[in-house]
């Protein structure tokens, strides 16, 4: 919608502002314009507004190491198109399923807990691919701890593949392979490893420090190893959380559900969240009302690495966005009546930022058209003059010829309107100092011609030429007539002969 508002104005300036040649695009013409594409003059507001206080709310300060716990590693899955992502995902959600006895189905909140034999705890984040990563990076609040990149055994790195690694570099997360599909007959586990080598991720028999995982996704099979090298690796980047203090998370997923209204999927990444928390998140807040796990059984709480189903809504925040927990509803109003400010203010400079740039444009083409613009204006004045010109001769009558000054008719031609103009415009500065008046019967660009003649012969004046000619049977007839003709190829030649011919017509005073 923004970008149509600045083009309205646009339009409305080229349209419906008067263009004058001498102004220069000011405020006032897009206040105009705007006005008439019945937009508010905002950003007027930007230059009313004062510094108003900043009222949000920023994540705490580290905590103390002392408070710290183990927490769950939070896990993405990445690769190519058709490796396995998805098949890998139903895999680790329904061995998990059977292990903890649920029978029923399990509804989709974005993320899902592993946990091994052993008690440790994986989160997997269930939207695969590059989308739902790059959305969090993007808001810089990164989840994932690290990455299992899937590449299948019987296809190599791929495109994708790369692009996995590359998104996991930026973002500084560790690397674990799942090489998939080794069920496969043409599978070559081998293969996979070493083009991996010319992408930077060295594996472990290579000397490296990437642990590679062969593993079958839709038999099910080394799902327990990869697991247990993911909580390996987890260890080695000591993931900690604490899970005392203010809540601090990302949401993962947000919908609107028809039951429980809006709802978010939520990592936890500090603090415990409970129910009668209150929480924003962009420019939405909650009151915690009801929280799920990932296998929708409703729960008290939820620490840090933990996913959960967060109901109690007012509005539904962002995917990606940060969440915050503050000390009471009234401080969340504040904060996120704050936050929608700034939203406003910075779409203002923006939509501000952009007239600035179209008005430059406007501007430079403006000064394209200055010339032509100021030439059709005196053009336009040099008729309405010829007009008046015509009109005060047809009423005169005609014996009253002498008139109180003395005055000489003239007949200008010239090569080209630009020329002529400029003879004109020497003449218009001449005219007021002198006391012999200069009337200018006619002008215009071409030869001189009959018609030129006969009117210097019912004004009794003078034609002049720049760099025009007249032919022969024309100069006969002016001879004929005694009508002068000047030519000249400089003009202030012209211009002199022609103050010459005006000061002979001044009686001789002494
Ligand atoms: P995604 O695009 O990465 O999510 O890939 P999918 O999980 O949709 O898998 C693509 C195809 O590969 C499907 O037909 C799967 O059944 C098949 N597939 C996935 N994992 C394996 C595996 O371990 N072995 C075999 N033989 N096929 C697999």
């Amino acid at each position: 919608a923004m970008n149509k508002d600045v083009d309205d104005v646009y339009e409305a300036l080229l349209n419906e502002v008067d263009v004058e040649p001498d102004t220069v695009l000011e405020d006032k013409w897009i206040k105009e314009a705007v006005k008439k594409c019945g937009m508010k003059y905002r950003w007027a507001k930007i230059a009313e507004t004062k510094e108003k206080e900043n009222k949000d709310v920023q994540r705490q300060p580290p905590p103390d190491p002392v408070c710290l716990v183990n927490r769950p590693p939070v896990v993405t899955i990445m690769g190519h198109v058709d490796h396995g992502k998805t098949t890998l995902l139903d895999s680790l959600r329904k061995s998990q399923i059977v292990a903890q006895e649920f029978g029923g189905i399990t509804q989709h909140i974005g993320a899902f807990l592993v946990q091994l034999p052993s008690g440790e705890m994986i989160t997997f984040l269930d939207t695969p691919g590059h989308a739902a990563f790059s959305a969090m990076r993007a808001r810089g609040s990164l989840v994932t701890d690290l990455i299992i990149l899937v590449v299948a055994a019987d296809d190599g790195v791929m495109k994708q593949t790369i692009e996995s690694i590359e998104h996991a570099k930026k973002a500084k997360v560790p690397i674990l392979v799942a090489v998939n599909k080794c069920d496969k007959p043409q599978a070559d586990p081998q293969r996979v490893k070493h083009e991996l080598l010319a992408h930077d991720v060295v594996c472990e028999e290579f000397g490296g420090d990437v642990q590679a995982i062969h593993i079958s996704a839709l038999k099910g099979e080394n799902l327990l190893e990869l697991a247990e090298a993911t909580v390996t690796l987890a260890e080695i980047l000591e993931l900690k959380g604490d899970p005392s203090g203010l809540v601090e998370g990302t949401i993962i997923e947000s919908k609107t559900d028809k039951g429980k209204g809006p709802v978010t999927a939520v990592i936890v990444q500090r603090g415990t969240v409970r129910k009668g928390c209150v929480l924003v998140a962009g420019t939405a807040w909650a009151k915690v009302r009801l929280l799920f796990d990932a296998n929708s059984i409703a729960v008290k709480e939820a620490g840090p690495g933990m996913p959960v189903e967060i109901v109690g809504w007012k509005e539904l925040p962002n995917v990606g966005e940060e969440i915050l927990e503050v000390e009471s509803e009234s401080r969340a109003r504040e904060v996120v009546e704050w936050r929608k400010y700034v939203e406003e203010q910075n779409k203002l400079k923006e939509d501000q930022r952009v007239i600035e740039s179209k008005q430059e444009e406007h501007r430079e083409s403006y000064q394209k058209n200055r010339e032509k613009l100021a030439h059709l204006k005196w053009k336009k004045r040099r008729a309405v003059q010829y007009q008046e010109y015509k009109l005060c001769i047809a009423n005169r009558p005609i014996q009253s010829k002498e008139t109180k000054h003395p005055s000489l008719s003239l007949i200008i031609k010239g090569d080209v309107e630009g020329s002529v103009e400029a003879i004109l415009n020497i003449l218009d500065s001449y005219n007021a100092e002198e006391q012999c008046q200069m009337e200018i019967v006619y002008f215009g660009v071409g030869d001189i011609s009959e018609n030129d003649v006969n009117l210097a012969e019912a004004f009794s004046g003078i034609i002049y030429g720049f760099n025009v000619s007249a032919n022969k049977s024309i100069q006969d007839m002016a001879a004929k007539k005694k009508i002068p003709i000047n030519m000249h190829r400089i003009i202030y030649r012209l211009i002199d002969n022609l103050k010459e011919d005006l000061s002979s017509q001044l009686p001789t005073t002494t």
